[in-house]
């Protein structure tokens, strides 16, 4: 067993139980890529067993932190089990489930979704890729499913110096799929959809929104980074006279289009607009248009701390033109998924953006990631995504 020894004093994230170290705190040794390792304190103390990324910043990933455990099959799978059990106890309203969710599910590196009866798995980091098939056929044992779809073409996979995969892993079968949320339905593709092809987090925030609706009547929706949809449906399932949704992908608008008709609405409730929102939003205030909702889910603009100067700087715009563009008493619906911008640090900005704006709002309401992306207490990076729901003053 190869060992990775740790520098005086960097033992104690582990014993907090982060999962990662970091390529300053090693002292020596380490392993081939994905190979276990034991990870020791400066005076050989055991802190983990952890899975070896030799070119990354993060150099291991933390499997256990108990001594007498073997990582192997047995291991991986009763991971498994437990990421899917606490997913049946949340008892999701939708088909479409996070099974795992990498580090948080104690599986660094592995997300699994599940749509319907087809599996999709993303393998980010090289302790999961160098396991992959074990954990697809622990996946087929432990869902009972026989169709696992593999999307690892992450951006991050290059950090850890491993190429794009994407296909079947398991089975085969059609990659488009209809997925079935709340009260509505929604037709994704897993082969080119973003993430696994759908963002299965946003899923209570896009109940919210219904429900928002529903209650206070909102005649005009703007529904901005729209995706396929997901919002726009959900405003129109809770009544909307007119939902506008804008998103910069052609392909994942003319989806929008299509989920709408796929729910029964009549589109001369919907407008689409294949465009920037950014540029939208300025021409929208010049025009003097307004809005009674305004949904603004970005894509993530700050992956890291690094980042987080610039991506501030155009969460304010957008947010300062969002809250220009609402009626009194219309509602904000503002999201970021920025691993590097914090709560706080998102409160502020939004904050900021109202003041720049002279538009008075009240939080009337908080979201974040469903459930079955769950955040561990040891590892406070999982919580990347942070909702506000604001109310501008009459
Ligand atoms: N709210 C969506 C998810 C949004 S993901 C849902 O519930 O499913 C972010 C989206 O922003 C992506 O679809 C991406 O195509 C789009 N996007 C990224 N940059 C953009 C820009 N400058 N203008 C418009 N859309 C953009």
């Amino acid at each position: 067993m190869k060992t990775l020894k740790l520098k005086p004093g960097k033992e104690k994230s582990l014993l907090r139980r982060h999962p990662w170290v970091f390529d300053g705190a090693v002292a020596k040794g380490g392993g081939d890529a994905g190979e276990t390792v034991r990870i020791e304190s400066h005076d050989g103390q055991f802190l983990a067993w952890a899975a070896c990324s030799p070119t990354s910043k993060i150099r291991a990933r933390a499997w256990s932190f108990d001594e007498s455990q073997r990582i192997d099959k047995t291991f991986l799978t009763q991971r498994l089990r437990d990421a899917v059990a606490l997913r049946q106890r949340l008892a999701v309203e939708s088909d479409g489930v996070r099974l795992v969710h990498g580090e948080s599910d104690g599986l660094p590196g592995l997300v699994v979704d599940r749509y319907g009866d087809t599996l999709v798995a993303q393998f980010t980091s090289c302790g999961v890729e160098r396991w992959k098939n074990a954990l697809a056929d622990a996946l087929l044992e432990v869902t009972g499913l026989d169709r696992l779809y593999e999307r690892s073409d992450a951006s991050s996979r290059t950090l850890e110096g491993l190429l794009p995969v994407t296909g079947w892993l398991r089975g085969s079968g059609p990659t488009e799929l209809v997925l079935r949320e709340h009260q509505w339905q929604l037709a994704l593709d897993i082969a080119t959809g973003h993430k696994t092809g759908f963002y299965l987090d946003q899923r209570d925030s896009r109940a919210s929104c219904a429900a928002w609706t529903r209650k206070l009547g909102f005649q005009q929706v703007l529904n901005c980074y729209s995706y396929t949809g997901g919002f726009t449906v959900a405003a129109l399932a809770g009544g909307a006279g007119h939902v506008t949704s804008i998103d910069s992908s052609g392909p994942a608008i003319e989806r929008a289009r299509h989920n709408v008709a796929l729910n029964g609405f009549d589109t001369g409730r919907t407008t689409f607009m294949d465009a920037d929102v950014n540029a939208s939003l300025r021409a929208f205030l010049a025009q003097g248009r307004r809005f009674d909702a305004i949904v603004l889910d970005p894509p993530k603009l700050a992956p890291t701390v690094a980042h987080a100067e610039r991506a501030a700087r155009a969460y304010k715009d957008i947010n300062r033109l969002g809250l220009q563009l609402l009626n009194p008493g219309g509602v904000l619906f503002t999201y970021s998924c920025s691993g590097g911008i914090g709560v706080e640090l998102f409160h502020k900005i939004v904050a900021g953006a109202g003041a720049d704006a002279g538009v008075d709002a009240a939080v009337v309401g908080r979201h974040g990631g469903a459930p079955d992306h769950p955040m561990t207490l040891a590892f406070p990076e999982g919580e990347y995504l942070k909702g506000l729901v604001l109310m501008r003053k009459l």
